[in-house]
């Protein structure tokens, strides 16, 4: 299998449109990757045709959006290598599976004197919960320090590693800095001290193979939008063992075995920690998503979504005036900056004009943004699709805007 990137954007409709007279540049992909043809279709292709609710199967259309609904679960099991559909539960995305490991897994765990490590470049969805929990339980939320690259301080991690560590949530590659953390050494070294271990991926998933059994992670998270499937979706991983010792995260119908108002008792994994009616679509979304990054060749995808990267950076560093906002040796998908006399958000209005689509700010991650001594960043985040083109198109369009700037 080879890897043609024109025939690869024919199958994504929106990308072949004009946004202020200029063919569209979209470098937003951290924030949401676009949906192929074939995610479109199958959505709507269920609205269509099976749309019914799921696990109450008292007719056809309900056999069939169950047997649909569940297809998608075992796309996913396959996906990320877990070891059971069971340790594959459905939550809204990468920011409801924190929170569902926090309030369920943490409450359960956590007291006064533990501490949960995060890395100094989490976006907001894995920092805030740890803080809301630290004030309910009194366990510590300790930063592990970022260098001036991007890159984590693995010798201030090792130092924090004692018996107090309870729990290591860290981020596998950071939607501000593009900085792919080494996981499996963070995941080693935190089970050494008897710390569980959970992975963000919401920026790692779309990028290459994951795989549970061989990461030996205790938890990981990742969201559907941002690996060419649907919004509201995403996914928490949990060992078995844990998820079948946590209290339910919320309750309703569907998470339940009995209900009477003498006490409850729950369903069985992984149903018992999805109440309500399921993102029926959003879950046949997903496995039509898998589906299609699994017809693609992967290493090919990689190779040239790193030639892609690697163009963009070579060319930042030769841009006067232009320092990226981390530079770690292993990174992926994402290039922060900042130009010198123009701010992020004037830079973004007016690439926009230029129809080249970045984000400017704080990327939800301030902590981070604090670190380096500013209020935010440019950002250019890769998917499959893009090519050296929309590089040079980003470039054209900043010496355009210094025009107006400077
Ligand atoms: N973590 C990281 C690293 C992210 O980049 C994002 C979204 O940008 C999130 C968490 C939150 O993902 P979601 O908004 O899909 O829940």
């Amino acid at each position: 299998m080879s890897f043609d990137v024109d025939a690869l954007r024919a199958q994504f409709p929106i990308l072949d449109q004009q946004v202020n007279g200029k063919p569209l540049v979209y470098l937003d992909n951290g924030a949401t990757t676009h949906k192929p043809n074939a995610v479109i279709d199958a959505i709507a292709g269920y609205y269509r045709h099976d749309n019914s609710n799921v696990h109450r199967g008292a007719h056809t259309l309900s056999d069939r959006a169950t047997a649909r609904f569940e297809q998608a679960r075992e796309s996913v099991r396959g996906f990320i290598n877990a070891r059971s559909t069971d340790e594959v539960i459905w939550t809204k995305g990468t920011t409801e599976a924190i929170n569902l490991v926090a309030f369920s897994w943490g409450r359960d765990n956590l007291k006064q004197g533990d501490r949960v490590l995060v890395s100094g470049m989490e976006h907001h969805a894995n920092i805030v919960p740890w803080q809301i929990l630290s004030a309910q339980t009194g366990a510590e939320l300790v930063p592990i320090p970022v260098d001036d690259r991007g890159q984590l301080d693995m010798a201030a991690f090792t130092d924090l590693l004692d018996e107090r560590v309870k729990l290591v949530s860290i981020v596998h590659v950071s939607n501000a800095l593009g900085t792919v953390n080494p996981v499996e050494a963070i995941i080693e070294k935190a089970h050494a001290v008897g710390a569980k271990v959970m992975i963000d991926g919401a920026q790692a998933v779309a990028h290459w193979p994951l795989d549970m059994q061989a990461l030996d992670c205790d938890f990981y998270a990742f969201s559907a939008h941002k690996m060419y499937g649907p919004m509201g979706i995403g996914v928490l991983y949990g060992k078995r063992e844990l998820l079948e010792a946590m209290p339910p995260f919320m309750g309703g119908g569907e998470m339940i075995e009995t209900v009477s108002f003498e006490g409850t008792t729950y369903n069985t994994l992984p149903f018992k920690f999805e109440p309500g009616t399921p993102n029926v679509a959003g879950a046949i979304g997903t496995g039509a998503a898998i589906k299609f990054i699994n017809s693609l060749d992967r290493d090919a995808v990689a190779a040239h979504e790193a030639d892609v990267l690697n163009y963009a950076v070579s060319r930042a560093k030769d841009y006067p005036g232009l320092t990226l906002v981390g530079d770690a040796d292993h990174r992926a998908g994402v290039m922060g900056f900042v130009l010198e006399g123009a701010h992020p958000a004037d830079l973004g209005m007016l690439l926009d004009q230029q129809g080249v689509a970045v984000r400017t700010g704080n990327h939800c991650a301030m902590p981070i943004m604090t670190r380096f001594g500013l209020t935010g960043t440019v950002r250019a985040s890769f998917a499959l699709y893009n090519t050296r083109a929309d590089v040079d198109a980003l470039f054209a369009g900043l010496d355009k805007a210094k025009t107006f700037l400077m």
